[in-house]
């Protein structure tokens, strides 16, 4: 194994818990193609091995502790095994969740996430997709899979210099897999869905509101509908809202799948349709905001808290008496106290009186590791008008 340089910053970075080491920090980088390294500190101290990206600002990303830990099948079987246990809680609430979510399961890079008896991943180094044999081999082995599809089409692989493609790696995998979530059916897309196939960092705070939902209920920003089919238990009518046609098809054939006959689908703009409502005077007993991220990067965020507070305040407004409201925001440049800070100014501008009924975040399959800020973008909130 080739071996890596860093200077102090790195080490001090890996020793406060944070697995990423800069270009800017390596001090003599390998000669090596991508793969796993040795780190070793400038004064020659071992640091442990990491996974070597020769092509991105992100040059390392630290893997093991043990400098002589060897990178190889049986490493990576033992690695996922791991990960693999700590979801075994949620196989009772779900068909499909996050098994591998990189770096917060020490698995740096690497996305898995189960469908049933498909898995989908994603290869986002040129580190990890040295070892992309390995990895599946090792999910075969852990879990039998029918078919495993790599969901390879995002930008970030462009910035490890690796190439961008949809492709199954291990059997067959259809278009569409179905699958459960607390006890709901709905439709997941592999091949060509948002993420992986459906918004599974939702899955927690979906059954949240869902426990709550009753009377009128509205699912703003509705994708495939699983805001909206949870809220349909208990609710007397939904209006499931998408500005995409193509997204609200297939939650109508997810309404269908669960023989709901009482959700709406509309398609609009959510700024449009939430104005209208309000200037209408209308009300509604449950309400989900879970609108894209609007911060897609800092310099974008001045805009986007005022989409935040605007589609917010809107909400509350729309809230009838003792009505619910869940809203998030996936945007990670939007921390906790500035989602907190818009949602109080949001309120003091409704006039509503809401009542705090629970802060939320993702869902314990997407683990958010407190040294790594990374591994955590969704915020929620479980609000309730009290007059
Ligand atoms: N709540 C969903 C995920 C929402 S993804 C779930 O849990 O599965 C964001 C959705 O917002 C996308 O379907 C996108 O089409 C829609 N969208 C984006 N901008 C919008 C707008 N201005 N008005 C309405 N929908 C919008």
């Amino acid at each position: 194994m080739d071996s890596v340089i860093v200077n102090r910053k790195a080490e001090k970075r890996w020793e406060t818990g944070h697995p990423w080491i800069f270009r800017s920090d390596v001090l003599e980088r390998a000669q090596s193609p991508a793969g796993a390294v040795r780190v070793t500190a400038a004064n020659g101290r071992p640091l442990g091995v990491a996974l070597w990206s020769p092509q991105s600002e992100i040059s390392l990303r630290m893997i093991d502790v043990d400098p002589r830990a060897t990178i190889d099948a049986e490493w990576w079987r033992r690695r996922l095994e791991r990960a693999v246990q700590r979801r075994t809680h949620v196989t009772s609430q779900a068909t499909a969740y996050r098994l591998v979510h990189g770096e917060a399961d020490a698995c740096p890079s690497l996305i898995c996430d189960r469908y049933g008896e498909y898995l989908v991943v994603q290869l986002l180094s040129a580190g990890v997709e040295s070892f992309r044999a390995e990895i599946v081999d090792a999910l075969v082995q852990l879990l039998r899979p029918t078919g495993i599809l790599a969901r390879n089409d995002v930008p970030v692989r462009t910035r490890e210099g690796l190439p961008r493609s949809v492709e199954a790696l291990h059997g067959e995998v259809p278009r569409e897999i179905e699958v459960e979530e607390s006890g709901v059916r709905y439709l997941a897309a592999p091949w060509d869905g948002q993420k992986t196939g459906a918004f599974l960092d939702q899955r927690e705070n979906r059954a949240l509101i869902g426990g709550v939902s009753r009377g009128r209920a509205l699912d703003c920003f509705s994708y495939h509908g699983s805001f909206a089919l949870h809220l349909a238990r208990a609710a007397q009518t939904v209006t499931a809202l998408d500005s995409s046609a193509s997204a609200l098809e297939r939650a109508r054939a997810n309404a269908a799948l669960n023989d709901f006959g009482n959700i709406e689908f509309v398609e609009a703009d959510a700024f449009d349709f939430l104005r209208a409502a309000d200037a209408r005077r209308e009300r509604y007993d449950t309400i989900v905001l879970d609108p894209p991220a609007f911060a897609k990067t800092r310099q974008s965020l001045a805009g986007a808290l005022r989409g935040y507070k605007e589609i917010n305040l809107r909400g509350m407004k729309l809230l009838a008496r003792d009505g619910h409201l869940f809203t998030a925001s996936c945007s990670f440049h939007v921390g906790r106290d500035l989602f907190f800070e818009m949602l109080q100014e949001a309120a003091a501008d409704s006039g509503r009186a809401l009542a705090i009924r629970a802060l939320t975040g993702q869902p314990s399959d997407h683990p958010e590791i407190l040294t790594i800020p990374e591994t955590g973008y969704i915020k929620g909130a479980l609000l309730q008008a009290l007059d």
